[in-house]
């Protein structure tokens, strides 16, 4: 019977362990890299990443090579603008930003930033050069302003002051029992979706990446914080190349690209004003959300894994 039991007391500490800190995307990822065995060249240089230029280049993709997910995606982000992409669920937008992090080596084609080969330069300096604020984040148990400051080594009390401020969450991190010393996460203090994702954001701010993925949060946030989070996003978005993988439609119109993914392919691109005439996928999404807009405040969904 003891036999039995251990390899359930194995998935349990796996199981625990994970939720205990490892949820955190960025460390989660890293974990799964080191299972898919992406090994930097040898001699392979850092990135140096200027502007942020993020381009994808004829991609082919598939997790498993005889099932090809994403079928010649090209596209180019110029430095500083805004991509947004959109597309039903399955359609493959995750997997664009897990390529962009290099957790998979792709079948063809290449992505680069600032017109480096993201296969070919090493992978620590790689993602120095992306931030990336997940939908749904799990923080590590341990105070809120560790929480914060792990996004850069080294931050001092003072920047991990003045990134919580630009997220708008100080103020609420002063009024906690041991303000950034207070504990959170699991076995800490609950905070809210919308306070996680701000912690999420000043987290992102203090790592002051050229780079930024936004995997947009549609759930668990009531509208007013969701308005809320959308201002301080835009805010950090402004000078910084940035791709949206985007739920609400609401929040790409100022976009400066907007690809629409269906099956893994690009099916439609332009911004908004161009997509709504052009009265394809793209249209009827926002024809649908738009009367969901009008029905009901918020729909809360079922945040997908990023
Ligand atoms: P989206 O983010 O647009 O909802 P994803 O990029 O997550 O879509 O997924 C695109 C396709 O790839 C789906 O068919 C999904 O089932 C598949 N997929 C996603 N992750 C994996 C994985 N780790 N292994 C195998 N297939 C996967
Ligand atoms: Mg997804």
């Amino acid at each position: 019977l003891a036999q039995l039991f251990r390899p359930l007391d194995l998935l349990g500490m796996v199981y625990r362990t994970i939720r205990q800190g490892l949820i955190d995307m960025e460390a989660m990822y890293r974990l799964m890299d080191t299972q898919q065995e992406i090994a930097d060249m040898d001699g392979a240089p850092a990135l140096i990443a200027s502007g942020g230029e993020v381009r994808f280049d004829h991609v082919r993709f598939g997790y498993d090579p005889e099932r090809e997910i994403l079928h010649d995606v090209s596209f180019t982000v110029p430095a500083g603008r805004t991509l947004a992409i959109v597309g039903p669920s399955g359609a493959g937008k995750s997997t664009i930003a897990r390529i962009l992090f290099r957790f998979y080596d792709i079948q063809s084609g290449q992505v680069s930033i600032d017109g480096q080969n993201i296969a070919s330069v090493t992978q620590a300096s790689l993602r120095a050069a992306i931030g990336i604020v997940p939908q749904d984040m799990v923080l590590f148990n341990d105070t809120v302003g560790y929480n914060i400051g792990y996004g850069r080594e080294g931050a001092s009390q003072a920047e991990i002051e003045a990134a919580a401020k630009a997220a708008s969450i100080h103020d609420f991190i002063l009024g906690l029992p041991m303000g950034y010393d207070t504990r959170v996460g699991e076995r800490g203090l609950k905070l809210s979706g919308g306070e996680k994702q701000r912690v999420a954001i000043a987290r992102t701010l203090l790592k002051d990446p050229p780079v930024l993925v936004l995997d947009e949060a549609t759930s668990a946030l009531d509208s007013r914080t969701e308005n809320e989070i959308q201002d301080v996003l835009r805010n950090i978005a402004r000078k910084r190349t940035t791709l949206i993988v985007a739920h609400r439609l609401s929040t790409v119109v100022d976009a400066d690209e907007i690809i629409v993914l269906d099956q893994g392919r690009i099916v439609e691109r332009g911004r908004h004003a161009d997509l709504v005439r052009a009265d394809g996928l793209y249209a009827v999404m926002w024809n649908r959300q738009a009367a969901e807009r009008e029905d009901m405040p918020v729909e809360p969904g079922i945040g997908d894994v990023f």
